[in-house]
């Protein structure tokens, strides 16, 4: 029984619903149109693609479908300081030089302010041109990924469909109790404000902030992050589009947190994540409006969050997957991310042998992991530049996680980038983020010495000269969906 039709509730239905026999439980989604969704999950990660395939979602029908875009990474607007920029691109910076990871070649050189260029996405990204990578191992187009920018209601849709036809049944209605076993606390029953009920065996959380299920009946409490991540509220508005679409997304840092662009077929998504306890709501709106290309397409949405997590994410019979586990605010486009982490989980811990603590252990620790990787990630990016603002400062001046501190330290003093959590963002995409907010380390690997200074140089410009070479030859993104999605 899945609670919630949000992406979260219908990502997960179609899911489970296409592991097919002999696993393929009886799935029912029950959702309220009374309460909608959040709605506003605009922009993914290159993982998406994995998640659409096991769906059994085509491409073009996808693109069709949901309006989506194609996205190659994020341009980092003002964020070390005004009038600043940088790209974190789906993709490596190079290959290895003599055996080392390219980046201690760059220390050495000095070339961390120039990291963008060694990034195919990023170049591709600024030309305004898109081509999907070569599955030839060895080929320079085979170093890059890209994920998706969709419009979150139609891509709920669209699932929707597909789960139902899959053989999901729906069910309509407000949830107004849970009633839970009084000897061993597991759910047993769900019973809706017109005197139906359902019972299940499995719940499997998706009610957004609510978190009817895993927060609300089994009061699993919630580990606050507030404290590392203060920004608490967004408004969030369309605005017409252009007839060129950016291939990336992009995050633009304001007084008081930062605001989104995020180009799609028919539109363009923006909004403003700010912490109210620096800017009042109508300043954070004035500043999205007054940002917006073009007129806004809609009544601006206001939102509130908390960043942070339940402390377990699967209690008893109960599983909780998306908003309900918890948030981290959407600098780098990770809630998605963390659905299909869930999703995967669940199916790969399924208890068809019936349930056993150590199936949600596990399933814990790999989902407690997942949050911290990207709550270390998102925190990085307040950390290292120098704006000068109340907000900016107070973010900088603020104890960090210990496992972040860490790998800062070890970055500015040997060039290293250790990462835990490789699942969500790898070496590149650290680099990405230090080099970009200006981060000079101390030390760089001593074997990078080996060769010749001047002989790196000319391996490196080799590389550029290749990367815009190849660029050249792709399309201007808007052709390419185009010519996609007039395919039959
Ligand atoms: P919701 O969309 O809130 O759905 C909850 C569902 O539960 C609804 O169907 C509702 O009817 C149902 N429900 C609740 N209570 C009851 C009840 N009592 N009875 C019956 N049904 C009930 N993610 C990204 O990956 N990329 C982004 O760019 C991105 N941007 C974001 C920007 C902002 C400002 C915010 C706040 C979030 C963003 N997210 C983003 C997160 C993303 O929107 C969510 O992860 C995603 O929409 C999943 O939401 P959900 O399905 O968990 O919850």
């Amino acid at each position: 029984m899945i609670v919630g039709g949000g992406t979260a509730g219908w990502m997960t239905a179609l899911a489970l619903a296409r592991m097919g026999p002999p696993h393929a439980p009886h799935i029912s989604l029950v959702e309220s149109p009374d309460i909608g969704t959040v709605g506003v999950g605009e922009a993914t990660l290159p993982t998406i693609r994995h998640f659409n395939r096991w769906a059994g979602i085509d491409e073009r029908d996808f693109i069709r479908e949901t309006q989506a875009s194609f996205k190659l990474g994020i341009e980092f607007r003002d964020w070390r300081e005004p009038g600043h920029s940088f790209f974190h691109g789906f993709g490596d910076h190079g290959p290895e030089i003599a055996g080392l990871s390219p980046y201690h070649q760059m220390i050495r050189l000095g070339l961390g302010d120039a990291l963008d260029q060694f990034s195919l996405p990023a170049q591709a990204a600024r030309a305004g041109r898109f081509a999907p990578p070569s599955d030839d191992a060895k080929s320079l187009a085979a170093t890059y990924s890209y994920a998706y920018h969709f419009d979150a209601s139609l891509y709920a849709a669209y699932l929707r469909r597909l789960a139902i036809g899959a053989g999901v049944a729906h069910v309509q209605g407000r949830i107004d109790h849970v009633a839970r076993n009084p000897e061993t606390g597991l759910i047993e029953r769900l019973s809706l404000d017109d005197d139906r009920s359902i019972a299940g065996d499995l719940f499997v959380d998706c009610s957004g902030f609510r978190s009817l299920l895993l927060g609300g009946a089994l009061d699993v409490p919630f580990e606050d992050w507030s404290h590392w991540l203060p920004a608490d509220r967004a408004w969030a508005v369309p605005c017409a589009g252009t007839d060129a679409i950016e291939p990336y997304t992009r995050s633009m840092a304001c007084t008081a947190g930062w605001r989104w662009r995020i180009p799609l077929q028919h539109r363009i998504g923006n909004g403003h994540v700010y912490a109210s306890a620096f800017q009042d709501d109508q300043a954070a709106l004035d500043a999205l409006i007054d940002g917006l290309d073009g007129p806004p397409l809609a009544e601006p949405r206001h939102l509130r969050f908390r960043a942070g997590h339940r402390r377990r994410f699967w209690a008893g019979n109960c599983i909780a997957i998306g908003l309900s586990s918890g948030f981290l605010e959407p600098l780098e486009s990770t809630s998605i991310n963390l659905i299909e982490r869930g999703i995967s989980l669940l199916a790969q811990l399924f208890p068809t042998a019936g349930l056993d603590d150590v199936l949600a252990r596990e399933y814990d620790r790999h989902m407690i992991n997942a949050f911290a990787g990207i709550r270390d990630f998102v925190i990085l990016h307040y950390r290292l530049g120098r704006r000068t603002e109340p907000f900016w400062q107070a973010m900088r001046a603020q104890p960090m996680p210990d496992s972040l501190a860490d790998q800062i330290a070890l970055f500015e003093a040997s060039g290293e980038i250790a990462i835990r959590d490789p699942e969500s963002f790898g070496e590149p995409s650290w680099a990405a983020i230090l080099f970009g907010l200006g981060a000079t380390p101390r030390a760089y690997h001593p074997l990078a010495d080996r060769e010749p200074a001047d002989a790196i140089e000319r391996h490196l410009a080799r590389g550029r000269t290749l990367i815009a070479g190849h660029v050249a030859t792709m399309p201007p993104h808007r052709q390419f969906i185009d010519a996609l999605a007039a395919q039959p």
